[in-house]
């Protein structure tokens, strides 16, 4: 995610397992009503029992947002009773031993309701989309070390996903008047059916669009399309632009892109300018409107410069987004700097971040960029101490070990910790082992950031 910064800008990795990661067959129905739109599904979640456990946990993780309902659950015995373990998870019960293979069936309903709703707005019903991030029960991740689920608290502000990838086989029916973008790749197979396929996607997202338009190229075998409503023909040719850029510099850097195609989405979006998911990018709608009018804002290129950057820290190497934030955020914002840079913008991203930092500090003074999300009460300071604190960090970094070791450091990080979840004593401690002494000294400091 990148926030929007008010007054400023009008080796545990969970999943290293020897055996693949869950699997999900999604059936979304969708139907308007009204102003707000019903959702009736079918998870068909299946994979294998990280441990010796006597249930599953799934999570809805906009059920804060929505009301969400368990119809039935059921697995080949027979049906399985469901519990509530909070107010967006539930546990569902079923003795396994450790390697084990489960399928459960989950039949569920939802309401979306109209744009904003919660969050960012990324479930929701707006006048020419439907945004419909985690629509479906997402299995929570299992912790070797603590030895239990990954159960984290929801808050209303920064990301909240953690997950395992999976593959995903998905159907959505729809109206037929609207069309389907989705993490993976998409097939319309009938009128008003899209299939949607992904492999080792972090979570499933899509948007539903009409009176959109689309254009695309291919870069470095990916095919690259950006959406938006037609009036916004010029600043969707350059989002499209700019991704192709970025995708292909960050592929330089760091390794190819690992997806058949990206999608660039305009959309609505509150406390967010974008959001990240594998494969798909929601952009703000309104800064499309302001680029147009030929502001000229650095979070236009910001935008994409960062959001495409997740698509190798987070979609690739996942985190823990809610105890350790700045695992993925410091570096798609570090990272983020080299297209800038490419861009002509480095001098004043460079600016935005020292200034944003100093902010953040004077809003929230105990933190620091290593921070939890529930260190940030409502946000404050969030953006300006994770993200550029974060971001200086790293410059930090590439002062002591120099920028080839700390792109190699990070490039081995990716290698390691590929569709796996990384936490922040796993980034730290190759960072130390390819820069030694002098790394170690900068991230002493840092721990200390605050006087
Ligand atoms: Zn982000």
């Amino acid at each position: 995610m990148l926030p929007v910064l008010l007054g400023i800008l009008l080796s545990l990795a969970v999943s290293a397992l020897s055996w693949a990661g869950p699997s999900y067959r999604l059936e979304l129905e969708l139907h308007p009503v009204d102003a707000l739109w019903e959702l009736e599904g079918k998870a068909i979640i299946a994979g294998h029992a990280p441990a010796d456990l006597g249930a599953l946990l799934f999570r809805f993780y906009q059920g804060y947002n929505a009301p969400f309902t368990v119809v039935s659950a059921r697995d080949d015995e027979g049906e399985l009773p469901v519990y509530p373990v909070d107010a967006t998870t539930f546990g569902v019960p079923l003795p396994l031993s450790r390697g084990q293979t489960f399928s459960v069936t989950l039949e569920y309903a939802a309401e979306i309701p109209p744009f904003p709703g919660g969050g960012y707005g990324t479930f929701s019903v707006a006048e020419d989309v439907v945004l419909l991030a985690q629509a479906y029960p997402l299995l929570l991740p299992w912790d070797e070390e603590r030895e239990s689920w990954t159960l984290e608290p929801i808050l209303s502000w920064g990301d909240q996903v953690v997950a395992e990838v999976a593959d995903y086989s998905v159907t959505v029916k729809h109206p037929p008047t609207w069309q389907v973008v989705a993490t993976g790749e998409e097939r319309i197979s009938g009128s008003g059916i899209t299939e949607v396929r992904g492999r080792n996607l972090r979570e499933f997202a899509f948007v539903l669009i009409k009176n959109y338009t689309g254009t695309s190229r291919m870069a470095d075998g990916v095919e690259i399309r950006s959406w938006h409503p037609r009036g916004l023909r010029g600043a969707g040719g350059k989002a499209l632009e700019l991704c192709v850029e970025a995708l292909s510099l960050y592929g330089e850097l760091f390794g190819e892109y690992p997806f058949p195609e990206l999608d660039v989405v305009a959309v609505p979006l509150v406390r967010a300018a974008g959001v990240e998911f594998p494969g798909l990018i929601l952009a703000g709608i309104e800064y499309y409107r302001r680029y147009q009018t030929g502001e000229g804002e650095l979070i236009f290129p910001m935008i994409f410069a960062h959001e495409v950057a997740h698509q190798w820290w987070y979609a690739q190497v996942g985190s823990d987004q809610v105890r350790e934030p700045w695992v993925d955020e410091a570096l798609a914002t570090y990272t983020s700097g080299f297209a800038m840079a490419n861009w002509g913008l480095y001098g004043e991203l460079r600016a935005y971040w020292e200034r944003t930092y100093e902010l953040g500090r004077s809003r929230n003074p105990s933190a620091t960029p290593f921070d939890p999300l529930w260190r940030f009460p409502e946000g404050k300071g969030y953006g300006g101490i994770v993200y550029s604190g974060g971001a200086l960090f790293f410059l930090e970094l590439e002062k002591a070990m120099g920028r080839e070791r700390l792109l190699s450091a990070l490039t081995g990080y990716l290698t390691e910790f590929r569709w796996k979840l990384a936490t922040g004593k796993d980034l730290l401690s190759i960072l130390v082992e390819e820069g030694g002494e002098a790394v170690e000294g900068v991230i002493r400091d840092w721990r200390r950031a605050v006087p």
